[in-house]
């Protein structure tokens, strides 16, 4: 199969969806260029094989038509500094005059496309508009992990008009195989650790992972949603009532699967939700009334930084506390230290989603986690065993 790797891109023009979908500040300064420097691999593997990157993304949220605000042209510059090379901006995506730009582009140029959502049809997937797009190429290349779930023009209607063409890059493929890696063949035992404010959101994953891991343990708010089912006192915890017969279940097929639940003994009670207010250690399940549950507690975190050393692939989605606030902040850090050290210890962890991600690199833990997820939404559907438009895309 013809890869990133070993696809002779010599005079070929390859049209890449890259994620430059980076915050800017008010002066259109990039706040955080990590999307843009995870996707320079391929980009350079593109010129240094004799290629014509034309590069294409969206970003932001324009409303279907060109707002300035929302403009590509702001990311030139730094695109520049961080290729050491010059850099052809066109400011429409598709159409004459940016046909006639990639006509006049020789190897060792870089071209980058205005963005995609300046038009309708690509959220609409629109073919008409992913053909105009194809027409600019002779290879496709989709590294944009964090849209792989969306069944966009430029993420996966294009890839059909490359039908010998096609391919992920290094982002995407890095993704696959360590998602895959823990997935399919992990080594055991396999210890995921779920957090966050809501069950809902974490039902499917959870699902999924009952098949495949030996420990599950389970943080944050969605904590209480169980102890509430179970018959605890919770006080003004966070609370799903609709959800409690399926807190029950979850727990049923756990025990069904000889799969161990960690849920927590203790926690971090506060009298409001403020980083100003009160707090106390309760067991998980007397939380005092006009309390609420915060974070996890000591004997809970000594009891999961046992079960996470011992463990030989962990998956960890979610923080275990209201971590934006430095009083419930300590359970996410000792869990993102033992992960840590499990790792060191010779562990695979694997961390994805959006507040986990924010963790780790709160607590400067990124170089010692085994692989740091940049697809928040696309990673959580994969790992819930959905098959993403974009990945399917290429691979059929
Ligand atoms: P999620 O996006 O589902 O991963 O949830 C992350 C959010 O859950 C963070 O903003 C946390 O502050 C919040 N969270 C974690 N633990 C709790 C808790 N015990 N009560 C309320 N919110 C929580």
């Amino acid at each position: 199969m013809k890869n990133i790797e070993n696809y002779n891109f010599k005079g070929k023009r390859a049209l890449v969806r890259v994620d430059f979908n980076v915050p800017l500040d008010d002066n259109f300064n990039i706040t955080d260029d990590t999307r843009i420097r995870a996707a320079l691999p391929t980009i350079n593997r593109i010129i240094d094989g004799g290629g014509i990157p034309i590069l294409m993304s969206h970003l932001g949220r324009p409303k279907d038509a060109y707002d300035e605000k929302f403009s590509l042209k702001h990311i030139v510059p730094h695109l520049v500094e961080l290729l050491d090379r010059k850099v052809t901006f066109a400011p429409d995506c598709i159409g004459p005059e940016t046909e006639k730009l990639v006509r006049e582009m020789h190897p060792g140029d870089v071209l980058l496309l205005e963005n995609l959502r300046f038009h309708a049809e690509e959220k609409k997937g629109d073919e008409a508009f992913a053909a105009r797009l194809a027409k600019l190429a002779d290879v496709y290349v989709n590294d944009a992990f964090g849209t792989a779930h969306r069944a966009h023009a430029s993420t996966t209607i294009v890839a059909k008009f490359f039908p010998e063409d096609k391919m992920f890059g290094y982002l995407i493929e890095n993704e696959l195989k360590h998602m895959d890696k823990v997935l399919n063949d992990p080594e055991h035992p396999f210890t995921a650790i779920m957090g966050g404010a809501k069950v809902s959101d974490k039902i499917l994953i959870i699902e999924n992972l009952l098949e495949r891991v030996d420990n599950l343990i389970i943080g944050g708010g969605m904590v209480y949603t169980f102890i509430k089912a179970r018959g605890g006192k919770i006080g003004n915890s966070l609370v799903e009532e609709d959800k409690l017969n399926l807190a029950i279940e979850l727990l049923d097929i756990a025990n069904k699967k000889n799969v161990k639940v960690y849920l927590p003994v203790d926690n971090v009670v506060a009298d409001a939700f403020s980083n100003d207010a009160n707090t106390r250690i309760t067991p998980v399940d007397q939380v005092p009334d006009g309390w609420m549950g915060l974070d996890i507690g000591p004997e809970t975190i000594k009891t999961l930084r046992e079960v996470i050393m011992n463990s030989k692939t962990i998956l960890w989605n979610g923080p275990m506390g209201v971590f934006e606030m430095d009083k419930f902040a300590g359970g996410t850090k000792q869990v993102a230290l033992a992960v840590a050290d499990a790792t060191t210890a010779g562990a695979f962890s694997l961390v994805g989603g959006g507040d986990s991600v924010a963790a780790v690199n709160k607590y400067n833990l990124k170089d010692k986690m085994g692989f740091v997820s940049t697809g928040g939404g696309a990673m959580m559907e994969y790992m819930e065993g959905k098959e993403l438009p974009g990945i399917k895309a290429i691979r059929e």
